[in-house]
């Protein structure tokens, strides 16, 4: 067999591997779907953290540490029986960077073992065809990066220049489901940049998605003309993404507010490295609890508290999650008095590869 056939055959393989993994995870999600619309007890996504460290520093993110280190693998076993056992459904694995995890292989396998949709949100810098091959085999389902530039520049180094190889390299070998966000908004030097960013993408065979550049409460910084039309185009291109019936989403970037109920600490809950519970990655510190002590009458309360930052959030992974219960269920609690948020601050932060969005 020449080398052009084996080659020619390897990709016929991973591609046959990819369709039938799609497939697989498109009936698990309607699965998902269905019994979200069915019950409200459980939580539909969860974000969780195996290692705060990160190996870059992009100014604008709020979201890592130089050296923290891993959660033990039984502690993360720990951590997602017990979301099991609530009836999670997705588990996205965020960061820091998670791939800087030595055994988040072994974490992945155990999302998949009990039952749950795998994803992994990161940056990419430590991709390599050995390490897609392991991700195929560890059973991930989802996984996304975001991309901020064309170029590398003194605010982030994740740029397409840094990782257009990579992306290659995950057309050709990941079974997984790939999506690429890039973001708009105030930092950005070039709006431009998101949309061949999206093309790029699209052009791998990958889906696209862009989220909004918030402050470091989450919250909304209007898009001027222009960069409107590049939202609205890349959101065009990422048509056989979820994140299309995200309405909200195209509020956010006219500026306006928008009316939804925040399910977050019931429906979506997000994970830190020490275990605790908090609403999202930008208000950390509500509730604030460990997931061990986290019980349904705290969930359930969450579920029926209105979010003060609900109006003018960008955070659009939790914004999906509320669509499946936006239409039932008014929100009449008030936030309880625990933990405070933290001191907000003047500077703006992006929605980065840690923020989940998709
Ligand atoms: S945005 Fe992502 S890659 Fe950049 S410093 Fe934060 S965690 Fe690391
Ligand atoms: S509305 Fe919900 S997702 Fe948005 S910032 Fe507030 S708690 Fe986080």
């Amino acid at each position: 067999m020449t080398e052009e056939t084996r080659v020619a055959r390897a990709s016929a393989k991973t591609r046959l591997r990819r369709r039938l993994r799609f497939l697989r995870t498109r009936v698990r999600e309607l699965k998902m779907i269905g019994k979200a619309l069915v019950s409200t007890k459980h939580p539909i996504l969860v974000h969780i953290i195996p290692m705060r460290q990160c190996n870059l520093a992009c100014t604008y993110c709020n979201e890592f540490d130089d050296s923290s280190k891993p959660v033990p693998l039984e502690e993360m076993k720990k951590r997602l029986d017990i979301l099991a056992g609530m009836g999670t459904s997705i588990i996205t694995i965020s960061g820091g960077e998670p791939l800087m995890h030595p055994e988040l292989d072994k974490v992945i396998r155990h999302i998949r073992r009990r039952g749950m949709i795998a994803g992994l949100i990161t940056n990419g810098f430590y991709l390599n065809k050995e390490r897609i091959e392991r991700l195929n085999e560890s059973g991930l389902e989802h996984l996304q990066i975001s991309i901020d530039n064309v170029v590398p520049d003194e605010v982030s180094k994740k740029s397409l220049k840094t990782l257009d190889g990579r992306l290659v390299m995950l057309s050709q070998y990941a079974v997984f489901q790939v999506n690429i966000n890039s973001v708009l908004g105030s930092g950005v030097k070039d709006p431009d940049d998101a949309l061949k960013i999206a093309h790029r993408a699209v052009e791998l065979g990958f889906t696209s998605t862009v989220g909004i550049i918030h402050d470091n409460n989450g919250q909304l910084k209007p898009l001027g003309p222009h960069e409107q039309e590049i939202f609205e185009e890349v959101m065009a291109l990422g048509k056989r993404s979820f994140s299309r019936f995200n309405e909200f989403q195209h509020n956010v970037a006219r500026g306006k507010e928008h009316n939804w109920r925040c399910r977050s600490g019931s429906r979506y809950l997000y994970i830190c490295e020490d275990g605790l519970v908090h609403w999202c990655s930008q208000q950390r510190g509500y509730p604030g609890i460990p997931l061990s002590q986290y019980t349904p009458e705290m969930r359930h309360r969450e579920y029926s508290t209105k979010k003060f930052c609900a109006p003018r959030c960008t955070v659009s992974c939790v914004q999906q999650v509320g669509m499946l219960d936006n239409w039932r269920d008014p929100q009449n609690l008030s936030p309880m008095p625990i933990t405070p948020p933290a001191t907000p601050q003047e500077e703006l932060v992006q929605i980065g590869h840690a923020r989940g969005d998709s």
